[in-house]
């Protein structure tokens, strides 16, 4: 069979790592059909707009896609084109992954934990007053008249919605997750002590649909406790579930956990469209440099290839993955002891070791997510 998927280069090192993915995919010997579209710089130039229609229209109709990281270019009226692309397609959940892998030098050994962020709500949801504006004046006096609260007049505002529909969607989908996928414990995180109505309503749900899942384990806990907890025992976490800012916030914390940026793989899923891109941006100052490590994006593509049913290949490639980390010959110069190591490798040298390595790997376990 062959697999339609919409391939999204990116901005910055978004194409040097997007087609290190693409490339190791063409040689697991998976049939794909790819549509390549543009988002970010290339498509401002092209049609005007960091989002075309087009592009927005092949994910819809290949209901798969791929990209690159997406540059937000000040002055377009996009807060975000990556937030925008999930709002658009309602990609509610993002599942990002972080496991240590041998080899790599990272402050933890034996981390295997995934994050669970909602998507489409929070004070991620961009609903913005800026100070001194008129409606904001407007809100200020509404606000304080409602609550009996003093708000500095020059204060700017952000909205922070969350929903009982769209908590209870994004915690099912974790235990969902879960339970596909052998995890033993799912840990919703909150504020909820503070504020009391968005994150109460979060965890109160959060509860409530964990009542249905006898078999996973639940915990709630407080977003701070919960960040000093990651980086004293992460091994004690399983699955995360989060809101929006917090789940972008300890995404990256724990991929620090794991040995950076360039080994945190992600997915946004909709109903039935999904998404794979790596937890970073597009990193401009390395643009062209052929210095980038190209393993987030590789990750990101094994767990397309699993989502599209083509396990035995998603696990050579993670197995080749894993064996060119773990031997840290044929790699960039991020992943060395030390970074001015002059036997590092460039993004598309290591992508080469990948490639050749699946022809020798064994694949031993069913890797996770
Ligand atoms: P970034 O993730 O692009 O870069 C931060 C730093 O992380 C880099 O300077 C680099 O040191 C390191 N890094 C990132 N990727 C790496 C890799 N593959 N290998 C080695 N090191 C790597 O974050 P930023 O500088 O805050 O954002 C730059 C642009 O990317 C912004 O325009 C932002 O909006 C955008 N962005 C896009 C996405 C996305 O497309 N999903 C995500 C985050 C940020």
């Amino acid at each position: 069979m062959t697999h339609r998927v919409t391939f999204i280069p990116g901005d910055g090192i978004g194409p040097e790592v997007a087609w290190a993915a693409r490339r190791c995919v063409e040689a697991t010997g998976v049939r794909i059909h790819w549509e390549e579209r543009v988002a970010g710089e290339a498509a401002i130039k092209q049609f005007q707009t960091p989002l075309p229609e087009v592009t927005l229209q092949s994910i819809r109709d290949n209901r798969v896609a791929i990209k690159g990281p997406i540059t937000t270019p000040i002055g377009t009226g996009f807060r975000s084109v990556n937030v925008a692309l999930r709002k658009q397609l309602n990609l509610f959940a993002c599942l990002r992954p972080c496991r240590t892998f041998a080899g790599v030098l990272s402050p933890f050994q034996k981390v295997d934990l995934v994050i669970v962020r909602e998507n489409t709500e929070d004070l991620y949801a961009g609903i913005e007053f800026a100070s001194g504006m008129p409606e904001t004046k407007r809100l200020i006096e509404e606000f304080q008249k409602s609550t009996q609260q003093p708000i500095a007049s020059d204060s700017a505002i952000s909205i922070k919605p969350i929903s009982a529909g769209a908590t209870e969607r994004i915690v099912q989908f974790a235990f969902e997750y879960a339970l596909a996928n052998g995890r033993k414990k799912v840990t919703a995180i909150h504020k909820a002590n503070i504020m009391k109505f968005t994150d109460g309503l979060f965890m109160e749900t959060a509860r409530r649909v964990a009542s249905r899942y006898s078999s996973i384990a639940f915990e709630d806990r407080l977003v701070d406790a919960t960040c000093m907890q990651l980086v004293l025992r992460p091994q004690d976490f399983d699955v995360l579930v989060l809101p929006n800012l917090y789940g972008d916030i300890l995404s990256d914390l724990c991929a620090g956990l794991v040995g950076g940026l360039g080994l945190a793989p992600g997915a946004n899923f909709g109903n039935d469209i999904a998404v794979f891109e790596a937890v970073h941006g597009s990193a401009p100052k390395y643009q062209g440099l052929n210095k980038v490590n190209p393993t987030a994006m590789i990750l990101s593509a094994v767990m397309m290839l699993r989502y599209l049913n083509e396990l035995e290949a998603a696990q050579r490639l993670e197995a080749a993955v894993s064996a060119v980390l773990r031997e840290g010959e044929s790699v960039t110069y991020g992943l060395k002891r030390d970074r001015n190591d002059l036997t590092s490798k460039g993004t598309s040298e290591m992508t080469d070791a990948i490639i050749e390595r699946m022809k020798t790997v064994k694949v031993e376990k069913i890797a996770r997510s």
